[in-house]
């Protein structure tokens, strides 16, 4: 089934907001196995909506369009679909009632408030629609079925759109599909988005049903695992072999299958299970590390101090880098990331210290150490392991890439503890 998805509004039009309702759209679209070919977004002008709804409801069979659904008199989505699709609008009762007790409740709050005729225009409803309460806000959605084509209108806001979505559109459309459709997430970190694509070309030339969808973010690559069958067991089936190949292809790189687990969930998970306590010292992350290991929640079972230590004096007097290291190597080097592993560890009195140090730009870049170097040390079990990495981009996306490439070094170690002799 082909869905498109139409945003209205001028203000997206003119950048004034961002579209995030059709990424919203997209994403729940493809969890329900639906093709989305098109997306378009379109003022708050009758002429042009009536084009780009013709247009939709000709090349797919279902158009998700959100916005326009309001009071004013720039509202225009319901009237226009209605038109173009011959719905005759009349008043619905139960959309006035709902209307008024929303509005009665928001009266309690603002007495300035008043309830005009606009309110009211809300409650005209194309004839025969399957109508969709609002419980934050006064627009209901609507869903219109003609000639085996079906539009679903939608508030703009997305805290009205989102729950009538969740709550009746997504049940609607899964209904509508003939197949279940289940998907399984396999995250893995370590290694880059081309090698990963590279690495299961062949997977995705000959796929049919499961479908691999790659999306990459930054330091980690996540494949969604599409199945279309029957029942949710039979999806189940048909992707438990592909987990097990990609498992096969990836091993440790991949840190978890569940939809909902962050890298740095797992890191802290793993330090759990293995009993090890954390100390970071960071110096061009500037803590970036240390917030991420505390996003998650008990993370201060295992997670006991960060060190931010940006200037070389800091490196020294928090860390005991040498002076020498950083006069004969300087603080973006191998040595220094060694130093300030083992120095944090030590004086931390943790099992385990992650360090990095690097250079993160703009300025600063030399031949030896051009923008982007980075350096990263792990101290476990009296060795340390130390890791050279060149990011590129400016300095946000530099430290981004630290950040998640630290969590998948520290991970890494753990994995396969430390051989390296200090
Ligand atoms: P209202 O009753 O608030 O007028 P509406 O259904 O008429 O709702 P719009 O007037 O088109 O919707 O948009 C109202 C607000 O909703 C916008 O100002 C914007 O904040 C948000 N909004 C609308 N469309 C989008 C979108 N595509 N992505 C994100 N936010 C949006
Ligand atoms: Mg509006």
């Amino acid at each position: 089934m082909i869905a498109e998805l139409i945003s209205v509004g001028t203000e997206i039009l003119l950048g004034n907001i961002v579209n995030t309702n059709s990424a919203y759209l997209a994403e729940k679209c493809a969890l329900l196995g639906l093709s989305v070919y098109y997306q378009t977004v379109v003022g708050d002008n009758e002429e042009r909506m009536e084009e780009v709804i013709n247009t939709a409801l000709n090349r797919s069979d279902v158009v998700i369009l959100t916005g326009g659904l309001g009071p004013t008199q720039d509202d225009l989505t319901k009237e226009t679909v209605s038109r173009v699709m011959g719905f005759p609008l009349i008043e619905d009762a139960h959309t006035k009632e709902m209307i008024l007790q929303y509005m009665e409740q928001y009266k309690n709050n603002n007495s300035k408030r008043r309830i005009t005729d606009n309110n009211f225009k809300q409650a005209l409803v194309p004839q025969g629609a399957l109508i969709l309460d609002n419980h934050n806000g006064t627009a209901p959605g609507l869903i219109m079925e003609k000639n085996g084509k079906t539009a679903i209108l939608l508030p703009g806001p997305p805290n009205e759109m989102k729950p009538m979505f969740e709550e009746e559109v997504f049940p609607y459309l899964r209904k509508k599909q003939p197949e279940t459709i289940y998907s399984q997430m396999v995250k893995i970190c370590g290694i880059g988005e081309s090698q990963v694509a590279e690495d299961i070309q062949d997977l995705i030339e000959n796929q049919d049903n499961p479908t691999i969808a790659p999306y990459a973010k930054t330091g980690e690559v996540h494949l969604r695992i599409t199945a279309r069958a029957e029942n949710e067991k039979e999806c189940k089936k048909l992707i438990k072999p592909v987990v097990r190949e990609l498992k096969s292809r990836f091993g440790k790189n991949i840190f978890a299958t569940d939809e909902d687990k962050s890298l740095e969930e797992a890191v802290v998970d793993m330090l759990k299970d293995q009993k090890l306590s954390l100390s970071l010292a960071e110096s061009c992350t500037g803590g970036a590390i240390a917030a991420r290991i505390v996003n998650v929640p008990g993370a201060s079972q295992v997670f006991a101090r960060g060190y931010v230590t940006y200037t070389n004096r800091a490196k020294r007097k928090c860390l005991g880098v040498k002076k020498t290291t950083l006069k004969m190597e300087g603080a973006v080097s191998s040595k220094c990331a060694k130093e300030m592993a083992k120095g944090g560890c030590l004086i931390s009195g943790t099992d385990i210290c992650l360090s990095v140090t690097g250079l993160a730009g703009p300025g600063g870049g030399t031949d030896k150490t051009p923008v982007g170097t980075v350096f990263m040390g792990c101290y476990y079990n009296n060795k340390t392991v130390v890791r050279e990495f060149h990011f590129s981009g400016n300095r946000n996306k530099i430290r981004e890439q630290a950040v998640a490439h630290a969590l998948a070094f520290l991970r890494d170690c753990m994995l396969e503890g430390i051989e390296k002799k200090d």
